[in-house]
């Protein structure tokens, strides 16, 4: 072994840790300023770390520093990750979902952010039956009517967490956004405020089977605003581990 490259790996291994620790704070701080700003209690606000394409030793070093939900939204490496992590971990598949691919994690999901059709349902409740597991799942809402976009329309939204509901072994706990990407968050803070509005008149319904109690909304650039209006669910990804590198397939 070449002492000089053990050297360099362990100052670079010092790095990360200690960026992780300082983007951690900086994250928890402006969550209480927001909660502080909107009369809400921190504890009401749980931040998912997003490690998508970050390596084990980050992930691990988010998790000696306090954080237990991480979000992933690719299936292979949500599910490489979970056996290589602590177990009391709270996985949460954030991206969309080929049905196909819904059979490796019903039953290592703490929950699934990204249902945006009754076909993704009906499969993840059918393999939720299967390996006799309830799945929590959030109702993804395209609310800026993003073409890009994964999601159901504003308007269809309350007929599929009706139709949803009636699935077994499968429970809708709120619903998720992914905003559009803007250089100032306030151009968001409509989509939010239209989120929550959604979210309210659903809970005014009191469907069988239906708990609203999340809603998923805000990332690195506008989680502050998220929080402001209403957000229990914020996934930070570039705000704690900096940002990602994409290699090229
Ligand atoms: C990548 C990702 C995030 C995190 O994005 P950042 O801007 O890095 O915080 C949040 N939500 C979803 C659905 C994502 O895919």
């Amino acid at each position: 072994m070449d002492a000089d490259g053990n050297l360099r790996r362990q100052s670079q291994r010092k790095v990360i840790t200690v960026m992780v620790q300082e983007n951690l704070k900086t994250v928890r701080e402006h969550i209480k300023e927001a909660c502080g700003r909107s009369g809400r209690e921190p504890d009401e606000v749980t931040l998912i770390a997003v490690s998508k394409t970050k390596p084990i030793s980050m992930l691990q070093e988010a998790y000696d520093c306090g954080c237990r939900d991480f979000g992933e939204n690719k299936v292979q490496e949500l599910v490489d990750k979970y056996d290589r992590l602590p177990q009391d971990i709270r996985w949460h598949m954030i991206g969309h979902l080929q049905r196909n691919k819904v059979k490796y994690i019903v039953d290592k999901v703490y929950m699934i952010h990204s249902v945006d059709s009754l076909r993704l349902a009906e499969e993840i409740s059918k393999e939720a039956v299967k390996k006799k597991v309830t799945v929590s799942v959030l109702v993804e809402v395209n609310v800026a009517g993003e073409e890009s976009k994964f999601g159901a329309a504003p308007d269809e939204t309350v007929s599929l967490v009706e139709k949803i509901a009636k699935l077994p072994n499968i429970v809708v706990k709120g619903l998720m956004t992914i905003a559009p990407y803007v250089d100032d968050s306030e151009e968001n803070r409509l989509y939010f405020a239209k989120l929550k509005q959604i979210y309210v008149d659903i809970i005014h319904k009191n469907i069988d089977n239906v708990c609203m109690e999340e809603l998923s909304m805000g990332m690195t650039g506008d989680y502050q605003t998220a929080i402001e209006e209403g957000a229990t669910y914020i996934r930070v990804g570039t705000g704690i581990f900096g940002e990602r590198q994409y290699t090229s397939v």
